[in-house]
């Protein structure tokens, strides 16, 4: 099929030779300055002619992939009434990255931040029976979400456009081939775009909710930090799991002890004292790691049948006083309860708690036939091993236990992720240390299980005529992050460097110098181009000095540049050449067309 060429004369751009000001990365500056989108407001952006065409492109890799699976395209509004997000709470849960607002009649509306609400209630209009089911729908829609910090341009943009698919089966088996198949698009998709991702665990298993995976581009600007094992596997720091230590054999441990250790309220002061007053007899120091602190902490469990209210339990947690307690994981273990720091209040409603001194003797099992003070709770952190001795508070001022064994003076009641991980951690998988990277999610697939479908009613007949609910997946891609995180790993200081797929071009025809033959030689390439259904850019503006149609050349990124100029007048050559300079080669110019669709066909 013929292609029209863009021409530089006519093309609707401005390159800027300048930053603009307030841009922060590098996708953000380059799309400005070559000219593929605007900016109108902090996180929103117009798309000129160049941007659309590679939004196009990276649409159209998502769209084949997507319907490959089998799903089908819908096309929802962005304005939506309040009434289904009032449904499943997320008109007051999403808080303030709501986009909120009134018609003139008073009723309340939003901008979609994601729509599980609308796909939930369409398929609940349409279908009642088993037998509609499986069904995959998406969409590739403009969201709006009020970010507290819009950066990074098209990264974290308050208007940007997502693509999110849903799934609805009638079992827990259907959502997880549906997961499956999605999973494998999205690997088929961000391959096919020339974007690096790594898969994250994003849920942690034991007592966290349902099956997820995040997809995170590995960049250094990036806002989310991953744990990376050796075997390539990664997760979400909330979302790792300490590999159990062996038991220790405690046989030759000494019997527990309670010792003097004034003024010992910190960890520091407690290695001191210990040291000063009862030095170890094997020779070494005591250390931090030697210690097992205990944390209390309010666990806010939301309500269920016998609590409208939700309730509000105090837990103890120890961990290795080397270690601090990383609160988010510890919260993705009491999900979907919500953790915070014991206020005083807490903790003086229970004057065996001697802070600075707490000890196992007074929580968990240890107390279970308690007499006035609610029972706490107590989960040692996975680091723990069991068997293992320890210093840790005696529950009275100014005095501390040696030699607390875990599994004989003292029992839990559970292990729990308490610990910060560490750059140098073992892997959950065992394949050695952890280290640390950072990245931009562009995807994410969860399996949301009953929740949507539980709240809204969404329900089928299933074989035997009973009313079911439906199991739901949701599965959404960032596009215009994912273009943005693109450019962010294909460019130079000179400018962007796209991949084939969704260069707006393949090849950027460049005529230089003030005769004429350089640009009749120029127009008949790209005429035999635009024949070939290649796709051009063709700087043939009369009066702009080369230098520049190359600055312009190399800041717009198209793959080949292609160069009618001295050369030809010359000897009738054309220079074909990478968008990185490599490659030269001076072919004639009747043959250039076709040199440029087999070097096209041989691009990455
Ligand atoms: P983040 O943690 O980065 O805020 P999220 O987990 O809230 O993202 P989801 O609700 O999972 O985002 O949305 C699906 C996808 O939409 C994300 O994986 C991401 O690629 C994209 N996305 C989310 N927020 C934005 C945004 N503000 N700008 C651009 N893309 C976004
Ligand atoms: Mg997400």
């Amino acid at each position: 099929m013929r292609t029209k060429a863009m021409r530089m004369s006519t093309l609707f751009l401005r390159t800027l030779r300048e930053d603009p000001a307030d841009a922060d990365v590098d996708s953000a500056k380059l799309l400005q300055r070559a000219g593929y989108v605007r900016k109108v407001a902090p996180g929103i952006f117009t798309w000129l002619p160049l941007g659309l065409k590679v939004l196009d492109k990276v649409q159209a890799v998502v769209r084949e992939e997507i319907n490959s699976i089998g799903a089908q395209e819908v096309h929802f509004p962005a304005l939506l009434p309040r009434e289904p997000y009032e449904a499943t709470h997320r008109w007051e849960e999403y808080g303030e990255n709501l986009f909120r607002l009134q018609d003139r009649h008073g009723a309340d509306y939003l901008l979609a931040p994601t729509h599980e609400e609308m796909f939930t209630l369409l398929v609940k209009d349409m279908y009642s029976s088993y037998k509609d089911l499986p069904v995959v729908l998406y969409q590739i829609q403009t969201k709006y979400r009020d970010e507290f910090r819009p950066r990074a341009g098209l990264i974290r943009g308050r208007e940007f456009i997502m693509k999110d698919a849903y799934s609805f089966t009638v079992d827990e088996e259907g959502l997880k081939k549906a997961y499956q198949d999605e999973r494998g698009a999205y690997e088929r998709i961000f391959k096919r775009l020339g974007v690096k991702y790594v898969i994250v665990h994003a849920v942690s298993g034991p007592m966290g909710g349902s099956e997820s995976e995040e997809f995170l581009a590995p960049l250094p600007i990036g806002e989310d930090t991953f744990a990376l094992a050796p075997s390539g596997k990664a997760w979400n720091v909330e979302a790792l799991t300490t590999p159990r230590p062996e038991p220790v054999d405690y046989a030759e441990t000494p019997a527990m002890q309670e010792l003097d250790t004034p003024d010992s309220t910190t960890i520091d002061t407690l290695v001191e004292r210990f040291n000063q007053l009862h030095p170890r007899e094997d020779g070494r120091d005591w250390t931090a790691a030697d210690t097992l602190k205990n944390l209390i902490v309010a666990v806010k469990h939301p309500a269920d049948d016998d609590h409208p209210e939700g309730w509000r339990e105090l837990v103890a947690v120890g961990l290795p006083g080397d270690r601090q307690v990383d609160m988010k994981r510890l919260e993705a273990q009491f999900a979907p309860a919500e953790i915070e720091e014991a206020s005083e209040a807490d903790l003086a409603a229970h004057p065996e708690l001697v802070k600075g001194y707490i000890g196992p003797r007074v929580l968990g099992p240890q107390r279970s036939d308690t007499e006035s003070a609610a029972h706490i709770r107590y989960f040692l952190d996975a680091h723990v091993a069991p068997g293992s001795a320890w210093v840790t508070g005696a529950d009275a001022q100014g005095m501390h236990l040696a030699n607390a064994v875990y599994g004989r003076d003292f029992q839990s009641d559970g292990v729990v992720e308490a610990a910060e991980v560490r750059h140098g951690d073992m892997s959950p998988d065992g394949s050695g240390p952890l280290s640390f990277e950072r990245g931009v999610e562009i995807g994410q697939v969860f399996q949301l299980g009953l929740k949507y479908s539980d709240a809204l009613g969404l329900k089928v007949l299933d074989r035997n005529g009973k009313a079911v609910p439906v199991w739901m997946g949701c599965y959404g891609i960032g596009i215009s992050r994912v273009l943005a995180c693109i450019a962010e790993m294909h460019h130079d200081d000179k400018g962007l460097a796209w991949p084939k797929a969704v260069a707006p071009a393949a090849v950027h025809v460049v005529a230089t110098g003030k005769k004429q033959e350089a640009f009749d030689a120029a127009e008949k390439l790209v005429a035999d181009l635009e024949d070939r259904g290649v796709e051009v850019i063709y700087d043939d503006r009369p009066k702009v000095s080369p230098g520049v149609k190359f600055k312009d050349a190399e800041l717009i990124g198209v793959p080949l540049v292609a160069i009618a100029g001295r050369d030809t007048i010359a000897n009738g050559t054309i220079e074909i050449r990478n968008r990185d300079g490599s490659d030269v080669q001076a072919v004639p110019a009747d043959q250039a067309a076709q040199v440029i669709v087999d070097r096209i066909a041989d691009l990455q």
